[in-house]
């Protein structure tokens, strides 16, 4: 049966001020959906609030995950019941690599699901790395690297993705860096997004930046502006983005 994220009516503070004002957005296994707006109108706030970052208040609304009520369940539930949201990982642990870090998250996961399990064999471990990162394209000396210690923007965003190969969510939510523009990331997501996407993956980009079609074909755009989703629609959304920008959004709300 296909799995949903359902964001009803969502309202969040921030230092009790009002962010989100109204949210509403499903997400559905196999869907590929792209969230743009302009700076500040509430897209990392979305993200956040997913997550359950403590700064993030939900005031109002629901956000339900396979039926179930999401904030009821802690970080490591969500991650579990197969919601993966960006930012998975502490910023930086001196003396982890990606590789120790990905088999931990593996680890934990098999022993939430069976208490005896022994988690997963170095050997088993290591085929299925090499088969993600082959699949992904990724050198495999990128295992290797100190985690986040000194990593690009870019360098990052290839570390979520693989987390997410190697974790097989069924819904992803992948919010941007906080530089915004910036190319490289973007284009790592958007191939690592075409790579896995299909039938069992459900995906929310969240993207500031408007030429996201050279990259990515979403089946559905959202337009996001003051905290709340002001215009839905197919790939034509993007495209419109791209060559009015914001302007007439901000026109559109102000009338
Ligand atoms: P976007 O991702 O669309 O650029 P954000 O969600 O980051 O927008 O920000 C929306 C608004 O919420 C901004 O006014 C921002 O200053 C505020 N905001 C978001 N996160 C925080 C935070 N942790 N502390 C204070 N203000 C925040
Ligand atoms: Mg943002």
């Amino acid at each position: 049966m296909s799995v949903a994220l359902e964001i009803r009516n969502l309202h969040v503070n921030v230092e009790d001020k009002p962010i989100l004002r109204g949210v509403n957005l499903t997400i559905k296994q196999g869907e590929v959906h792209a969230l743009m707006g302009p700076n500040g109108s509430g897209k990392s706030t979305l993200a956040n609030a997913l997550l359950g970052n403590p700064a993030y208040e939900i005031t109002a609304g629901q956000v339900i995950f396979d039926g179930k009520d999401l904030m009821e369940m802690a970080a490591d539930e969500r991650s579990r019941v197969g919601l993966f949201l960006a930012f998975q990982y502490p910023v930086s642990i001196p003396g982890v690599t990606l590789a120790n870090f990905l088999r931990l998250a593996i680890n934990a996961r098999m022993k939430a699901a069976d208490p005896d399990s022994k988690g997963i064999s170095v050997s088993d471990f290591r085929k299925l790395m090499k088969a993600k990162m082959d699949m992904l394209g990724m050198d495999h000396s990128f295992a290797g690297r100190y985690l986040n210690e000194g990593f690009s923007g870019g360098e990052k965003k290839r570390a979520e993705i693989l987390q997410m190969a190697v974790l097989q969510p069924r819904i992803a939510i992948l919010d941007e860096t906080d530089s915004g523009l910036d190319i490289d990331a973007l284009r790592v997501v958007s191939e690592g997004v075409n790579t896995l996407r299909g039938p069992d993956l459900g995906v929310l980009v969240i993207t500031h930046y408007q030429r996201i079609l050279n990259y990515i074909q979403p089946q559905v755009v959202h337009v996001m502006y003051q905290g709340r989703i002001v215009e839905s629609g197919g790939p034509e959304l993007a495209l419109k983005l791209e060559e009015a920008g914001y302007d007439w959004i901000r026109e559109q709300v102000a009338e």
